[in-house]
């Protein structure tokens, strides 16, 4: 449990955190200005301004929802991979390969020397944070996360890239807490996907996290947690942000095997289906959670990014899991 650890950052929270994993929807006017930013009929200010408006509506959003540790968004990214391939040296925009559904992306090409220059996020998170008194995450795509998504032509092998972007990467992290950040999440879906790398994903951590103050959240979505289970564990981080709604909360057939050691971000809506769930199905996944979890360690948010989501969609989510966390909170005053 790291109640003593946020709170040594400063940071006070009520039972049941809320929060969000990351992405929201686009806004239409946000899509209109990056497709005519695209086809040359506008300047990149005009995009950014865009994007500082939708950041701002969706903050106002989430505080007006109730939700406790706020994210920015993402308005100004397109991929999470391809966004920090763009942003640090070393790459190459690649082809279009399909990801998961029918996503498509450019899938970076590791071409020479990975290296980081100057803030990627940072000013985003200031913006964001500006807006609210409430603590808001700094998000960035993980190490390894970013190696397996990308071709790498220049690293002779996947751990040497992996290790590379772990070190740049880790200057962005420096750069968020320099700032103010204490909450900072670490996306890694790629983690579950090979198993037999998982030593390598964790190490890359090490070299992300070690020694900063911050509380870290690693989130991972979609993947066969029955092979890293309960290695993954061993990431040096206090909270892990996982998908549990979207596979009908099978995960916790796990935990009762070998029991979860740290804080959890408890996915109580699938961010998959266009309708939100009914409040009594919420509150019966996190009444689930608090069967195996002590209630001072979870956290409540959706499965994953809700930016595949209508705006409507996306709030009605949030909705469901604010109203879900909230009944809990009440009926442990009594
Ligand atoms: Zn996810």
């Amino acid at each position: 449990m790291s109640r003593a650890k946020l709170q040594g950052l400063g940071i006070e929270l009520p039972l049941f955190p809320i929060t969000a994993v990351g992405s929201f929807p686009k806004p239409d006017f946000l899509l209109k200005a990056r497709a005519d930013f695209a086809h040359g009929k506008i300047r990149r200010g005009a995009v950014e301004k865009a994007e500082r408006q939708a950041t701002e509506f969706w903050v106002r959003k989430q505080e007006e929802l109730g939700v406790d540790v706020l994210v920015d968004g993402e308005m100004y990214r397109g991929d999470m991979v391809a966004y920090f391939a763009e942003n640090l040296h070393g790459f190459e925009e690649g082809g279009l390969v399909r990801s998961y559904g029918n996503r498509y992306y450019h899938k970076p090409i590791i071409s020479s020397e990975v290296h980081w220059d100057e803030p990627i996020t940072l000013e985003w998170w200031k913006y964001a944070q500006g807006l609210t008194s409430k603590p808001l995450k700094g998000i960035l795509t993980g190490p390894y996360t970013v190696m397996d998504w990308s071709f790498n032509e220049y690293y002779p092998d996947r751990r040497a890239a992996c290790w590379a972007l772990a070190q740049e990467l880790r200057k962005e992290v420096e750069a968020l807490i320099e700032e103010g950040t204490k909450v900072i999440q670490i996306d890694e879906p790629a983690i579950s996907v090979r198993p037999e790398e998982l030593p390598l994903a964790i190490e890359a951590m090490h070299i992300l996290t070690d020694g900063l103050p911050a509380y870290f959240i690693a989130h991972i979505c979609y993947g066969a947690f029955e092979h890293i289970y309960p290695a993954m564990l061993e990431l040096p981080v206090d909270n892990f942000d996982l998908e549990m709604s979207n596979s009908r909360l099978d995960m916790l057939e796990l935990f009762k095997q070998s029991p979860f050691t740290k804080d959890i971000s408890f996915g109580v809506v699938d961010v998959h289906t266009h309708l939100p769930e009914a409040e009594p199905v919420v509150e019966q996944r996190l009444r689930r959670a608090l069967q195996l979890f002590p209630k001072e360690a979870i956290w409540v948010d959706p499965d994953c990014g809700l930016k595949t989501r209508t705006a409507e969609e996306a709030i009605a989510k949030m909705q469901a899991v604010v109203s879900a966390a909230q009944t809990l909170r009440n009926d442990s005053d009594k």
